[in-house]
């Protein structure tokens, strides 16, 4: 069963809409909160948690292992803080936990054909996902997406369509081909933020069956906000955790409209005319659940914050300098742990947990024309 979060609609899910009549996003949940003694202790990374996900049978599981990364404690300016590596899943991005949830249900429900658009992560961990399931999957992309990113997604098999425009002439198209096939839009499939979920069940049982008191998140659609806010109010109603940890979602400066919304005390956030960021996987101007993601943070004590581009870059380095070699986008929480603890924001003693989302092997190039030539 999908519940449309806009008007409440309740659908089958074997009907396949990848979106309300109204427009709204549909939602999935889980028949029971997690449990720790739900856990399946027989089960490797994310599919230990196989209880509050929407796969059912064994035998459509699409895995490759996804989840159960480190979770490593390091010094920030001497400060401990607990990293978890999420840019280890199989194809160098914590999207493998949503995809391996998605195109598992696909399978689940007898999808034959599926379309999305992305040149990033996404899409590469969709056509690997894809390849495996047998699924034949089409991937939709803007004419100016480089060479570099659009390979691991034509190497896993996947058929690449290069659309001329604008980054949403390419969500035209996709949406225009899913009349015909199913429209795999992690940013609009309900399993996503689920499958997501799971590096937060991870946090809690690698912290010895606690929150963190904090989780600082890259947030761009904001999935990652929204798959920790779903896996922390599943332990709290079970009576795992006494009380939700505060969520920070980063944005960068040049693209943050749900940083905008937060600050001004919006409901929602207002479309945006975006500029060019470092931080490219979390450059979106209109996130399809950004309700959702400010309704999170505010819950949670939290907040949404936005870095600039020079500050995302000095990230980056002194992450790297520590052998935290991430994608740029990632960098962002360098960014914001020197901001907050300056601000005294993150107290002494707490126990702070951080996501890095992607690698730096997929952004070699750009990695090394950054340092050639820094942000000003
Ligand atoms: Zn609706």
């Amino acid at each position: 069963m999908l519940t449309c979060s806009r008007c409440s609609q309740i659908v089958e899910e074997s009907s396949l809409a990848w979106r309300c009549s109204c427009g709204g996003a549909f939602e999935w949940s889980s028949p029971e909160p997690l449990r720790r003694a739900a856990i399946r202790r027989d089960e490797a990374g994310m599919w230990r948690y196989v209880s509050s996900l929407p796969v059912t049978s064994h035998s459509s599981r699409i895995s490759m292992g996804e989840g159960g990364t480190p979770l490593v404690q390091a010094e920030w300016n001497g400060v401990p803080v607990f990293f978890k590596l999420d840019f280890l899943c199989p194809t160098g991005s914590y999207k493998d936990r949503g995809m391996s949830c998605v195109v598992s249900r696909l399978k689940e429900l007898g999808v034959k054909e599926v379309v999305e658009d992305s040149s990033g992560n996404a899409g590469s961990s969709m056509a690997a996902y894809c390849a495996i399931a047998g699924i034949h999957c089409r991937i939709y992309v803007p004419d100016y997406a480089s060479q570099a990113k659009c390979v691991q997604i034509e190497s896993s098999g996947a058929e690449l369509v290069r659309v001329p425009g604008s980054r949403e002439d390419t969500t035209l198209a996709a949406e225009e081909a899913a009349r015909a096939s199913y429209y795999a839009s992690h940013n609009w499939n309900p399993y996503f933020p689920h499958g997501v979920k799971t590096f937060a069940f991870e946090i809690w049982e690698q912290m010895g069956f606690q929150a963190p008191d904090a989780v600082l998140l890259p947030a761009g659609q904001g999935s990652l906000v929204l798959g920790c806010s779903l896996a922390f109010d599943e332990l709290f109603a079970s009576g795992e955790i006494e009380r939700l940890p505060r969520l920070y979602a980063l944005q960068a400066e040049n693209c943050s409209p749900l940083e905008s919304a937060f600050r001004r005390g919006l409901p929602a956030p207002e479309p945006i005319e975006k500029r060019e960021t470092i931080a490219e996987g979390i450059s979106t101007a209109e996130p399809v659940r950004g309700g959702m993601v400010l309704d999170a943070v505010r819950k949670s004590g939290g907040a949404v914050l936005a870095y600039s581009e020079r500050a995302i870059w000095e990230g980056f380095v002194k992450l790297a300098k520590i052998g935290l070699y991430v994608e740029p986008t990632s960098a962002i929480v360098g960014a914001a742990l020197d901001d907050l603890e300056a601000r005294g924001e993150i107290g002494e003693g707490e126990r702070v947990a951080v996501l890095l989302s992607g690698s730096g092997l997929k952004a070699t190039d750009k990695i090394v024309s950054l340092y050639e030539t820094p942000p000003a």
